[in-house]
């Protein structure tokens, strides 16, 4: 999904309403941010309510002593081992329905232990124990924090638990059975009003912060698309004279810094104000437009290919030797000359061509890099007088 849609999508989701779940997307992409630290919570805190799970072993003891053996069987032997084995399975990763799943029934797991340990003891005091069930609610709505469906569907299947054993238990008086009813009920309802609101302000919170992110990233992308447009030609699509303004000093340092030769053309369009007076000054675009294209494939990667104004282009090759500079400069011209773009202005067989001016040249300290630009626009003035559609080179540059 693109950014735009993407933040189409989260306004649509920070409508107020109160249904919890994301559209299809939003959803995937909430479940891709969260999953690896919603693993880690679950299990941190599975772990920790596991532990004081067992740790009931103590109040087992003290209510119950003849059925402590079966206390411990249940809590330690069958129960925390599997708790530890979905603990382990949801922290090497699950689909979040599967994760979800696993843990709400830990706590329906949870409460039908509890509640077959207190039913199983005739002492006086065994069903004391139910008034503490709301705990198991409490880890599974407000600690483990499930998803709200999960939350609800297992709250409402462990108290349909508590309720069996309650209802068939002889050993509770009724009052006591309605008031364990009544309690747990109430937990419910008010774990799951807090747990709600908990997703609720969990999900605000991640479409706000997606919202930041992504209109952060759409204006860093707005920002390199503008400086971009601000150094480039926008008829030929190559480098614009601002881009040559800022990058040939720095070249020229480098150049004097590593004592290595730097070298330019200067590429001028022959005869172009006849070519426009011609063809139109249209037709004359489209043939800047060849000439550019012409110039940036017969360029090497390192060259900065320039429009440095009207019809003259500038390049710019950083480690670039006298004589291979001046290899290039006559490549580029043949490469001009094979495009063959009619130049009916000039004659009647003539073609639009180049003259190019070239210099190269070692820095040296305290040199400014506009000996060099003169040299090569002198080179240029030379081709233009030799006849054009040549590569001249100063000697200077040669030097
Ligand atoms: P020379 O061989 O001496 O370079 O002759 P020339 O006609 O090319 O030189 P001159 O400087 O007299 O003419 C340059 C022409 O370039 C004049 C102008 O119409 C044309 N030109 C400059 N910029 C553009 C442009 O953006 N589009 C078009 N179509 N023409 C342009
Ligand atoms: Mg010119
Ligand atoms: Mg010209």
């Amino acid at each position: 999904m693109n950014s735009d849609r993407l933040l189409d999508a989260i306004e649509h989701e920070l409508r107020p309403r109160c249904r919890l779940r994301f559209g299809q997307e939003v959803e995937a992409l909430f479940e891709q941010e969260t999953h690896q630290a919603r693993q880690r919570h679950l299990v941190i805190m599975g772990l920790v309510s596991a532990l004081i799970y067992t740790l009931f072993l103590i109040n087992d003891y003290s209510l119950r002593p003849e059925a402590f053996l079966a206390s411990v069987v249940i809590r330690g032997v069958i129960l925390l081992p599997m708790a530890l084995a979905i603990f382990w399975w949801v922290y090497r990763g699950v689909p979040p329905w599967l994760r979800e799943t696993l843990m709400a029934g830990l706590v329906v797991i949870a409460m039908i232990g509890s509640s077959t340990i207190f039913y199983i003891s005739s002492s006086p005091y065994s069903y004391l124990d139910v008034f503490s069930f709301g705990l198991i609610l409490l880890a599974g709505n407000i600690v483990f924090s499930l998803r709200f469906p999960y939350a609800l569907v297992s709250s409402v299947i462990s108290i349909a638990v508590m309720g069996a054993f309650v209802f068939h238990y002889e050993l509770m008086p009724v009052e006591a059975k309605r008031l364990a009813m009544f309690a747990i009920v109430v937990k419910a309802v008010f774990t799951l009003m807090a747990n709600y609101r908990l997703e609720y302000s969990m999900r605000i919170s991640f479409l706000l912060l997606m919202r930041e992110k992504i209109k952060a990233g759409n204006m860093q992308s707005a920002n390199h698309q503008l400086t971009r447009l601000s150094v480039t030609d926008p008829l030929t699509d190559i480098a614009n004279r601002r881009q040559f303004d800022a990058i040939f000093p720095a070249h020229w340092q480098v150049a004097q810094l590593e004592q290595r030769y730097l070298a330019i053309m200067v590429i001028d369009i022959d005869h172009f104000k006849a070519y426009n007076d011609y063809y139109g000054h249209l037709q004359g675009d489209l043939c800047l437009r060849q000439v550019a294209a012409a110039l940036q494939s017969n360029s090497r990667s390192d060259d900065l290919v320039v429009r440095y104004g009207g019809e003259e282009f500038v390049i710019l090759m950083p480690r670039t030797e006298p004589h291979t500079a001046r290899q290039a400069a006559e490549r580029i011209r043949e490469s001009i000359e094979a495009l063959a773009i009619a130049h009916a202005g000039c004659g009647p067989d003539a073609n639009v061509t180049v003259s190019i001016g070239v210099a190269a040249m070692q820095p040296t300290v305290g040199q400014e890099e506009t000996v060099l630009f003169m040299a090569a626009d002198q080179a240029l003035y030379d081709a233009k007088r030799q006849g054009r559609n040549r590569v001249c080179m100063t000697p200077l540059a040669e030097s």
